[in-house]
């Protein structure tokens, strides 16, 4: 686990975009945050990074949207959905079971119980102390993530 501030849009982007150069294909984050903490900006930026070359737009009304980058990028966002058995008719369990495409779940939290076994948990708090100050909390939940949390933690706080 490890944690990192941003203070601006901008360097919110610039860490999704480190991010980006490290995660692989069969990964799953979980995006845990308020409303306006920073969720989508980090998607946004991420899979832009990722080779997505199009409009990255919040899936709050259709619950999902898929990208064309370096492989299939699944984005969720849960705000809006009721219930757990919508999840099911989406398809939303084979897409985070797919090795082969990256996942990415807005508001992930609201259905704890239909999480894979395996993902990296990033919480985004707003800094009390700063009106554009985030906080970034990396978590692997599972063993299979754990190696790139720690990859990540040394190229965020070390520089590679
Ligand atoms: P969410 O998807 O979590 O609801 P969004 O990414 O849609 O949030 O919106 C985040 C908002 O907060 C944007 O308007 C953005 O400009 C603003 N913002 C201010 N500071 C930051 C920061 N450090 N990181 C990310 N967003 C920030
Ligand atoms: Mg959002």
């Amino acid at each position: 686990m490890f944690s990192c501030h941003t203070d601006s849009p901008a360097e919110t982007a610039a860490l999704a975009e480190l991010v980006g150069k490290k995660v692989h294909e069969g990964t799953v984050f979980c995006l845990e945050g308020d409303l306006g903490a920073g969720k989508t900006l980090f998607v946004q930026s991420l899979a832009h990074t990722l080779g997505v070359t199009g409009e990255v737009t919040s899936p709050t009304f259709n619950l999902m949207n898929v990208y064309e980058g370096i492989c299939p990028i699944f984005h969720f966002d849960l705000y809006r959905l009721e219930s757990a058995e919508e999840l099911e008719d989406i398809g939303f369990f084979e897409y985070t079971e797919d090795p082969e495409g990256i996942v990415l779940i807005e508001w992930a939290d609201k259905f704890p119980e239909c999480l894979p076994e395996n993902y990296v948990r990033l919480c985004i708090e707003h800094d009390p102390a700063e009106e554009n100050g985030r906080i970034f909390t990396f978590t692997s939940i599972g063993s299979q993530q754990q190696k790139l949390v720690e990859e990540l933690g040394r190229l965020v706080h070390t520089g590679n």
